[in-house]
C-alpha cells in the first residue's frame, strides 16, 4: 500500500478550507429523500492520510490486522486479502473492541468493472452502534450511478441527511473517509441527553458537519431509544465486493 506522506495537521488545514467552500452548496433533503442527480458534483481528492499518534490501525493490508475483526455470522470469516487490499465478502464484520465517539479514516473502492444502478452494485456502509442503534454513513458508488435517493448516497447519513455535494470518483479509483462521531448519551429513564452528531469529509471535502441524527438509519422518521455508550465498528456486507484500505481509528474518549 502505497499511503503519501502528509500530517494529520495538514489534512484537517485542507478540509478546513475545502468545508468552507462547500457550505454554500444546497443542501437537499426531502421526505422521501430527495433526488440524488440534483446534488452538485465537486473535485474530490483522495486523502491518504497514514494513522496520526494516537489512532489505532485497524486494516493496514496485513494478516495480523484481521485479528482486530469478526464476522457477523459465525459460519463466515473476516474477509480475504488480496494483494494487501481487503475484499467485502459474504459477512458484515465488526471490531472485536468496542468505541463511543471516535474519528475513522477508511479508503473504499468500487471495482471498476461493477454494474451499478441505484442501490445495487456498489453498497456497503460503515455503521456505528450496529448492536442496538444503527447509524450508517453510506457507501455507495455515486460518480455514475444513474441515480437513487439522495439521502443514500455515498457520504450520506443513509436516510436522514443528503451530502452538501457530491465528490465522488470513479469506478475503479480509491476514495476516502474520515469521519468524526460523537456518541448519543441517555439518562437513567432513557432520556435523550446528546444526539450523535456525524462530521463526514469524502474525498477531503466536508459533506456533513455536525449533523445531528434524530433517529437509527434503518427508517425514516424513526425515533432515538437508550443504547449501550460503546459499541463496535461495523463494515456492511451488501452483496457488492467493495475494496478497503488503511483503515484507522482514534478513540475522542481517551
Ligand atoms: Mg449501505
Amino acid at each position: 500500500m502505497k499511503i503519501m506522506r502528509s500530517s494529520f495537521s495538514a489534512l484537517l488545514t485542507l478540509t478546513a478550507a475545502v468545508a468552507l467552500t462547500s457550505l454554500s452548496a444546497t443542501q437537499i433533503v426531502t421526505a422521501d429523500g430527495g433526488d440524488s442527480n440534483k446534488i452538485p458534483k465537486v473535485a474530490g481528492t483522495l486523502q491518504t492520510t497514514p494513522p496520526p499518534v494516537g489512532a489505532e490501525v485497524l486494516f493496514d493490508g496485513t494478516e495480523a490486522s484481521l485479528d482486530k475483526w469478526e464476522p457477523g455470522n459465525k459460519d463466515s470469516k473476516v474477509w480475504p486479502i488480496k494483494n494487501g487490499i481487503w475484499v467485502d465478502t459474504a459477512t458484515d464484520l465488526f471490531t472485536k473492541k468496542s468505541y463511543g465517539s471516535c474519528q475513522i479514516h477508511l479508503e473504499w473502492r468500487v471495482p471498476a468493472n461493477r454494474e451499478v444502478n441505484g442501490q445495487s452494485g456498489g453498497n456497503s456502509g460503515v455503521i456505528f452502534m450496529p448492536k442496538k442503534g444503527w447509524y450508517e454513513v453510506q457507501i455507495l458508488e455515486s460518480h455514475s450511478n444513474p441515480g437513487t435517493y439522495a439521502d443514500g448516497i455515498a457520504g450520506s447519513i443513509y436516510q436522514h441527511s443528503a451530502p452538501k455535494v457530491n465528490p465522488s470518483l470513479p469506478k475503479g479509483e480509491w476514495q476516502s473517509y474520515d469521519i468524526t462521531f460523537t456518541a448519543p448519551k441517555f439518562g437513567e429513564k432513557g432520556e435523550v441527553l446528546a444526539k450523535p452528531k456525524f462530521t463526514v469529509i469524502y474525498n477531503g471535502v466536508a459533506v456533513q458537519e455536525n449533523f445531528e441524527l434524530s433517529g437509527t438509519t434503518l427508517r425514516r422518521g424513526s425515533k432515538l431509544s437508550a443504547h449501550p455508550a460503546k459499541q463496535p465498528i461495523m463494515l456492511q456486507w451488501h452483496k457488492d465486493p467493495i475494496e478497503f484500505r488503511n483503515i484507522w481509528i482514534k478513540d475522542l474518549e481517551k
